[in-house]
């Protein structure tokens, strides 16, 4: 059993009041998660004891700087059980390894008239760069569509997948409405269709056991500081002969084998794809990171996740004029809800007051608020740190809100 209390005090941000001399209540780890002791002292660490650059100096703070970094990897390469450390590539966040895919991977496979699927749950980190690729090559941009409860209707997939498609991207979680999609099954139907498919993990890799190997997955992406890790670094797992096939897509430094004024030849897999100084310290504080997921185990996680869902929607639903958007039945801990009575924005600045951070907006996902209807939505969502406590004093601002609103209770 996972002890909110006990892991709250892991998270200084956590311990200081809001300015209104309210405890501060997180509400937006699908935004960004807050990051334990343990990951700002291991990056104060590095810069106070190993800050060097990585894989060309000789000298001893040089190599501890490069044993750092690649140690990450390694890291990383069990985090989500990756078949060797070089199919992790390390980017600054998920959407820049959505682009390095889109620009270095499907661009040399797409001709005029063939087809990229998404789903219509999509953040624009996972659409943008697909439509803009579509575009650039006179190709065509499909939706897996969505029904109402927020599912991805999958009867749609089989018809979609055709000869002319030429890749498939879809996210694991959607952080607007919480939907956790069965990956696996998209990627065994595109797989059947022969068509190459990126899983976006951002919301799923902190607490969802990741096997790439099992998933089948072609290419899987996240970021650092959705995982209790810095911003600034990001993943990019991909399938060895995808990897060896796709062209870099930034050049310079650290990617390169040999340089003359005629030509240049690149370096093998991973460096090909990491031109420049990396993010060493964001590479050290997010093996840290990974570490901590480690000791707490997702297990205990995603228990103490879906028992603050249950009890979150609950005390939600109970508020009169309380809509929530997203009621799949396999969910992660976010809640995207709308009062009859008060625009989302209204109701997060009041939530603001009351020491309660959640996010209004439409959370990058516009399409999912076009489905609905909605300009926008207030979301809450949770993670290790939160308590059934938290939620009874988001339910009570909640009914504060009406309150303003409405003038009675
Ligand atoms: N995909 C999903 C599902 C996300 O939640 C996010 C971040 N909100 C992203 C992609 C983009 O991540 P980043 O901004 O870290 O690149």
């Amino acid at each position: 059993m996972l002890a909110p209390y006990q892991i709250k005090k892991d998270f200084p941000i956590l311990q200081q009041p809001h300015p209104s001399g309210k405890p501060l209540i997180y509400l937006d780890s699908a935004a960004t998660t807050q990051k334990p002791q343990e990951v700002i002292d291991t990056m104060h660490h590095y810069y106070e004891k190993s800050n060097a650059n990585v894989h060309r100096g000789i000298h001893h703070l040089g190599n501890r700087a490069t044993l750092t970094y690649e140690s990450t990897r390694a890291k990383v390469q069990t985090f989500i059980n990756a078949h060797v450390s070089r199919d992790i590539i390390f980017t600054k966040g998920t959407t820049e390894s959505v682009n390095l895919v889109a620009y270095g991977f499907a661009a040399k496979r797409l001709q005029p008239g063939d087809e990229i699927i998404i789903s219509a749950m999509e953040h624009h980190s996972n659409l943008i760069p697909w439509q803009m690729l579509c575009k650039r090559h006179q190709a065509h941009l499909r939706v897996i569509p969505m029904q109402e409860d927020g599912q991805l209707d999958l009867s749609q997939l089989k018809q979609m997948l055709n000869p002319k498609t030429k890749m498939l991207a879809v996210v694991h979680i959607s952080n607007s409405l919480g939907t956790i999609n069965p990956v696996e099954e998209i990627i065994e139907m595109a797989h059947a269709a022969d068509v190459p498919v990126l899983v976006d993990a951002a919301q799923s890799a902190a607490y969802y056991d990741i096997d790439v190997q099992q998933m089948d997955c072609d290419f899987l992406v996240f970021s650092g500081h959705k995982v209790f890790g810095p911003t600034g670094i990001g993943v990019l797992y991909g399938k060895e002969k995808w990897l060896e096939e796709m062209d870099p897509w930034q050049f310079g430094g650290e990617m390169i084998r040999s340089v003359t004024f005629e030509e240049t030849t690149f370096a093998e897999i991973p460096q090909k794809f990491e031109a420049g100084t990396p993010n060493i310290a964001g590479a050290a504080g997010l093996a840290a990171a990974i570490r901590y997921i480690e000791n707490i185990g997702k297990a205990d996680m995603q228990q103490h996740l879906q028992d603050l869902l249950q009890y979150a929607t609950e005390q939600l639903l109970s508020i009169n004029g309380l809509h929530i958007y997203g009621n799949a039945p396999k969910k992660s801990a976010i809640i995207s809800f709308m009062l009859d009575f008060a625009h989302a924005h209204d109701t997060a600045t009041i939530l603001d007051s009351s020491g309660i951070a959640v996010r209004a907006g439409h959370h990058c996902t516009q399409p999912v608020m076009d489905f609905y209807g909605i300009p926008a939505t207030a979301r809450a969502s949770f993670s290790i740190y939160n308590t059934r406590e938290d939620i009874d004093v988001l339910a009570e601002a909640v009914e504060n809100v009406r309150m303003i609103f409405v003038g009675t209770l």
